[in-house]
C-alpha cells in the first residue's frame, strides 16, 4: 500500500497536471483526463494503469521490508490481486458493474484493462458512466486498503460500494450543471 499518504489523498496539483498534460498515448488517456472523473480518482487510476502503484509486492522489490499479506485477506498483495483477484475487491467490483447492468467476474488486470479498452473507450453516457464508475472503484478500494494500513476502522465491501455509488450520483449531477 501507499507508504507516506496516510489519508489516501493527493494532493500534488502540479504532478497531476504534469501527468494530464503529458500526451497519453494510450487507449485509455482519453477517458482517463476527460475531465468527467474527479482527479485524485484518475490520478490512482493513471497509477494502476501504468502499473505504478505501491502494492507490497512492489514495495518488497524495492528493498523495503512489508509483509506479503494482503490488507484485505491473507493472500499474498500485487496489483492483480489487490484490485481483481481479493475476495474483497471482487465484490465490490460486482456490485458496482451489476448496478451498471453487467454480469462479469472480475480476471486479471491484463483482461480487464483490454475490457475496459473495448467496452467504454467511447463518449456516450454510458461509457462516461462506466468510466468515472471504474475510477472511483479504484479509488476507494485503493484508500479503504490504505485506511486500514494506518488503523482506520474497517468497512464491508457494500459499505465501498455504496460509496462509490453516492460519489458518482454527485459527480454526475454536476455535468449537468
Ligand atoms: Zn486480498
Amino acid at each position: 500500500m501507499w507508504i507516506g499518504v496516510a489519508n489516501g489523498m493527493f494532493t500534488q496539483r502540479s504532478l497531476w497536471d504534469s501527468l494530464r498534460h503529458r500526451a497519453e498515448r494510450v487507449p485509455w488517456g482519453k477517458w482517463l483526463w476527460s475531465r468527467d472523473g474527479i482527479p485524485r480518482h484518475e490520478f490512482v487510476s493513471w497509477m494502476l494503469f501504468h502499473c505504478k502503484l505501491p502494492t507490497k509486492d512492489r514495495l518488497a522489490r524495492w528493498g523495503m521490508q512489508v509483509g506479503a499479506a494482503c490488507v484485505f485477506c491473507s493472500c499474498d498483495e500485487s496489483q492483480d490481486h489487490l484490485f481483481f483477484h481479493c475476495v474483497f475487491s471482487a465484490q465490490v467490483w460486482r456490485l458496482m458493474l451489476q448496478r451498471l447492468g453487467v454480469y462479469r467476474g472480475s480476471a486479471t488486470w491484463r483482461v480487464e484493462r483490454q475490457w475496459y479498452i473495448d467496452n467504454v473507450g467511447g463518449r456516450s453516457l454510458q461509457s462516461r458512466l462506466m468510466q468515472v464508475s471504474f475510477m472511483c472503484t479504484v479509488y476507494v478500494i485503493w484508500k479503504e486498503g490504505n485506511s486500514r494500513v494506518f488503523g482506520g476502522v474497517p468497512v464491508s465491501a457494500d459499505v465501498l460500494f455504496h460509496r462509490v455509488v453516492s460519489i458518482v450520483h454527485d459527480r454526475v449531477c454536476s455535468w449537468r450543471g
